[in-house]
Parts: C-alpha cells; sequence; structure tokens
C-alpha cells in the first residue's frame, strides 16, 4: 500500500523532536543547586539544555563523557582579562563566562560593542567609577590610574560629571558598579556613599575593591566596615573582591563580619582567588608609602615584577614604579587561602589577566587549581561546594537564573572535566600554561574546547547585560 506523504512526515515528526544537537552521554552529572550527582545523559538543543535523562537520547553527535563530571560552566566574576588570548585561558580552565566586574569599563556600550559576535566565551562588565573618575580628571594611566585620579580632590563639578558616567553606563546595560577605593585614596566617604545610594535607587550590586589592606590601621577591617555601612545604610548589595589579599592575617574576621552581616539580612558576598600572591600595577596607590606595613610587612623581595619575573629591590622599585606595569605580590598565607577556598561562603574568582603570556598564573589556572589541588589533593571541600562556588553562586549574584545550572532549560554553558586529572599548570614564573582535565567546553551550545583542543575560531560568546 502506498502512503501519503503527510502520513510519513506525522509518523517521523516525534522521531525528529526527540533528537538532539548533541548528546553528552554517560557522564556524571552535578548540578549544585538541586544536588544532582548522577551518571545521566545530557541533550542540548539550539543552545539550551533540552533533556537530562537517565535513558540514552538520541543526537546529531553523540559524545562518550563516561568517567568525566558533567556540570555548569564556571562563571568568573573577577576577569579583567577580555581579550581573544585570556578568553582562550579561560575556556582551557573550564570558565564559559567572563566578567570584568571590579574596575568595570566606561563607556560601556563601545566596549560591549567591540567584543559581540567575535567573542569565544560570554562576556560582561560594570560601568567603572575609577575608569569613569580617570577620565573626568585626564589620568594617563591604563586599566588603573596612576596620577591625577590618585593625588587630587575633585571638585564638585567632576564629582558630577563621574556620576554622571556611571549612571550613563548602567542606562546601556552595565552589570552593576565596578568600585576601586584603594585605587583612588583621595575619593571622601561622602562619595562613595553616594555610589551606593545609586547602586540601591538601580537596584544593582557594587563590586568593591575596599579602601585598605592588611592589619594595620587605616586597614582590612575599617575598610569592610566603610562598605557594610555604607550597605546597610543605603540597601545597596555589595561584592567584596579577593577577600584575602585584602584580610591577609585578618581574613577570618573578615569573613565573620561578613558573615554576620548576611544573618542580619544584609545582601554582601564575597570571593577570593586560589594563590598565595596578588597583583596589581606598580605606579598605583597601593604602593604609596608604607606599602610594606600596609601588605602585611612584605618587602621589596616580595615584589616579582611580571613582564620579567624579576624579584624587585629598593632600585628596581622605583625605577619601575615610574615606568608603571603589573607586579605580584607574594603577600598571602598559605593557610588563609586554604580556609578562604574551603568556605562555601566564598566564590571563586581568578582576578586575572595575561598580556602576550606575561602575568599571574590565576589568568590561567584558577578554576582547575581549586578542583585539582583543593578539592581532590588536599580535601579541604567537596566537589559539590566548589561547584556551587564556582557557577551557582555567582549566577546568583547576578541575578541570572538561566545559567550556573545543569538543569532542563538552563543555558548550554557547559564544561566536562576529569576529577582524577583535573589541574592547573600555570606558574608564577610561566603562568601562560592552560590547565589539565578539561575535557569539553560549550557555550550557548558550542564547543569551544573539545577533547581537551581549544577551538579558537568559535565565537558563540554573547554579551550579559542587565
Ligand atoms: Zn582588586
Amino acid at each position: 500500500m502506498r502512503v501519503p506523504r503527510w502520513v510519513a512526515l506525522v509518523l517521523a515528526a516525534p522521531v525528529l523532536a526527540q533528537q538532539y544537537d548533541i548528546v553528552l552521554a554517560n557522564g556524571r552529572v552535578m548540578d549544585p543547586e538541586s544536588n544532582l550527582d548522577a551518571v545521566r545523559n545530557v541533550g542540548i538543543r539550539g543552545g539550551k539544555i533540552a533533556a537530562v535523562s537517565e535513558s540514552p537520547l538520541e543526537g546529531r553527535t553523540v559524545v562518550d563523557v563516561r568517567g568525566l563530571v558533567v556540570t555548569a560552566g564556571f562563571i568568573d566574576l573577577h576577569s579583567h582579562g577580555q581579550t581573544p588570548e585570556n578568553y582562550g585561558f579561560k575556556a582551557r580552565d573550564g570558565v564559559t563566562t567572563a566578567l570584568e566586574l571590579e574596575v568595570g569599563v566606561n563607556p560601556v556600550s563601545t566596549w560591549y560593542a567591540s567584543r559581540e559576535g567575535r567573542a569565544l566565551i560570554n562576556f560582561g562588565a560594570t560601568s567603572g567609577h575609577i575608569p569613569a573618575r580617570m577620565a573626568v580628571m585626564h589620568d594617563s594611566g591604563q586599566l588603573l590610574p596612576r596620577d591625577n585620579a590618585v593625588t587630587e580632590i575633585a571638585a564638585p563639578e567632576q564629582v558630577k560629571q563621574i556620576y554622571e558616567l556611571v549612571r550613563r553606563g548602567l542606562d546601556e546595560g552595565a552589570l552593576g558598579i565596578g568600585l576601586g577605593i584603594a585605587y583612588v585614596p583621595k575619593t571622601s566617604r561622602a562619595e562613595i556613599l553616594e555610589l551606593f545610594q545609586l547602586a540601591a535607587e538601580r537596584r544593582v550590586p557594587i563590586y568593591v575593591h575596599m579602601r585598605n589592606a592588611g592589619p594595620l590601621e587605616p586597614g582590612a577591617i575599617d575598610a569592610l566596615q566603610e562598605v557594610l555601612a555604607d550597605a546597610a545604610a543605603t540597601g545597596a548589595a555589595v561584592h567584596i573582591v579577593h577577600i584575602t589579599s585584602m584580610g591577609l592575617r585578618e581574613t577570618p574576621v573578615l569573613l565573620g563580619m561578613i558573615d554576620g552581616a548576611r544573618r542580619r539580612g544584609l545582601d554582601v558576598t564575597t570571593e577570593a582567588y586560589p594563590y598565595t600572591a596578588a597583583m596589581t600595577d606598580l605606579s598605583s596607590a597601593v604602593f604609596d608609602a608604607g606599602w610594606q606595613q600596609h601588605l602585611g610587612g612584605i618587602s621589596y623581595g616580595d615584589l616579582q615584577w611580571a613582564a620579567s619575573g624579576e624579584r624587585l629591590n629598593a632600585d628596581t622599585f622605583a625605577r619601575y614604579r615610574k615606568q608603571g606595569g603589573m607586579v605580584v605580590i607574594h603577600s598571602i598565607p598559605e593557610d588563609i587561602v586554604r580556609l578562604a577556598v574551603a568556605n562555601p561562603m566564598v566564590m571563586i574568582a581568578s582576578d586575572g589577566v595575561l598580556e602576550n603570556g606575561k602575568g599571574h598564573p590565576r589568568g590561567a589556572g584558577t578554576f582547575a587549581r581549586v578542583l585539582g589541588r583543593y578539592v581532590r589533593e588536599q580535601r579541604s571541600l567537596e566537589l559539590m561546594d566548589a561547584l556551587r562556588t564556582m557557577s551557582l553562586a555567582p549566577a546568583q549574584r547576578l541575578g541570572i537564573q538561566s545559567k550556573g545550572r545543569l538543569q532542563l532549560g538552563a543555558d548550554a554553558d557547559i564544561t566536562v572535566f576529569d576529577p582524577a586529572g583535573v589541574m592547573d599548570r600555570a606558574t608564577f614564573d610561566k603562568p601562560a600554561q592552560y590547565s589539565d582535565g578539561i575535557t569539553y567546553v560549550r557555550v550557548n551550545g558550542v564547543f569551544v574546547v573539545r577533547n581537551g583542543e581549544l577551538q579558537s575560531q568559535a565565537t558563540p560568546g554573547r554579551p550579559l547585560r542587565r
């Protein structure tokens, strides 16, 4: 009997509907929101997770990921590196979204426009107070201020202009307000409070590098008191960046303060990177007189010039400070790093940037280092708790429902890694080294890492805006 064409089509339709663009088969699926930790098949269609199933699924491509962990792609809330070079290292470290939230950018719309349609992974930024202040005060620095924005008090008219630029950035879709008080020490407490008021009005978080670090006053405790008081007084949400490099030996006190503030209803979160050294620009205000004591009692030899890897002395310090450039600061005790990484309240964020292969290893190895060194080797925290601080918690901080979850309907930003082999390889001497054990990474349903190989021509990254 001859079957009419339409019957064949109708019969075929349900089968077609079951087919996925790609199936990640037989992996150990871990979702930190539902706490699912079981062998499942994940079907992806049109950039979304379309099935998480115990039974086998049909796909145009089926990849057997037996023995590997399949989880939501990592979200790096603190990524100064926003270039193809940096996105490649991020992807090989399991990161599917990299955001510039601390320093932020200005103007916001041109920053987004220059990356749209060209990025390997998802990207986004805050409206930055630092770049706004640098523009208005004609500072000659690049990422960070080095002269006028550091040394001069802004006139009332300039303060108005700075806020106007920050406001405009929010109008253009920025993810919040970026603030680095330590880099602009002449910014008054009243000006900072006004920024918190703006954040509260616009219902966006403030991402802040606090006014001071270390155990001496003015130091990390009074710096945290300033931003907690501003958050309490205005109702703004605040995220404290790199808690360990600010707190040093006082980090447990700071974490106790943040925990207490949260218990009393403040929306305050924090982050750390898993390294015993910080990095910033040597020409910035962080190295104003007294830096040795304020950074916990370190000296010239604890500074490492990123461009050459050499340790500094008084002479090279003076010369390079005039020149400006990134310097690694060996200042954070290892037990403090471990304590912060193991705290389920502390998100993992890299603070990384690499330029022509130079920089700090955190730009390449942050996430694999937590999984390999602190979860597997040292058993400082459970794998699921680590994944939560790398994906779900940052997504919640951003207020984004579709990311940070390995669930039906979520964006197909997926990281697949070998729990027995994942490890960072980047070091202070050779920072530009890809992590091991990150096997597959998909961004919006497209491979950016396949069989451990970077797919550097892929451009599935999308802008994150408010
Ligand atoms: Zn910082």
